[in-house]
């Protein structure tokens, strides 16, 4: 651990303790060169797996996304949020879980179908087929945006696609 003020290698740690219910390991450091402290977390590593798109190219996962595409899927229908948010973290866990380093988008979208068959059947059905057409995650909630924006309601010219 270099020390952020003046680079050298030597630190002590001073004082240690759990922090965020003992997800993390708080350390108060000092730099053995300039005497200044500063602080450290540590916690233990729960990488998403990147996202490999249907073009190869890969991106790191995102939560906010996977949140916005559910909360656009499941618009003006009875479902609450804590329903939406343990569904995304089951997929977070699921991915996790894996080991793996990537995921394909496929693997991801063919999830979030899980969930969304598990939060709202009507809301599975419009968008499944929808989704299936697609390429990846980000096209899907891009054609769900289309979708919405459009005067007599969702995707009813999409369902045998
Ligand atoms: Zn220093």
């Amino acid at each position: 651990m270099h020390c952020p003020f003046c680079s050298a290698d030597d630190t002590k740690v001073i004082d240690s303790r759990l922090v965020t219910d003992g997800a993390q390991v708080r350390r108060r450091r000092e730099c053995l060169s300039c005497h200044e402290r500063f602080t450290t977390y540590e916690a233990a590593e729960l990488v998403m797996p990147r996202v490999i798109k249907q073009n190869g190219s890969r991106e790191p996962f995102n939560e906010d996304k996977l949140r916005a595409g559910f909360l656009r899927a499941l618009e003006k229908r009875p479902v609450s949020v804590e329903s939406i948010e343990a569904e995304i973290s089951h997929i977070m866990q699921s991915l996790r879980a894996t080991g793996e380093r990537e995921v394909n988008s496929r693997v991801l979208g063919e999830l979030v179908m899980d969930s969304l068959k598990t939060l709202d059947k009507v809301a599975y059905v419009r968008f499944a087929s929808v989704y299936r057409s697609f390429e990846d995650i980000a096209e899907f909630q891009a054609a769900i945006e289309r979708l919405q924006a459009e005067p007599d309601g969702i995707g009813e010219s999409q369902n045998d696609a």
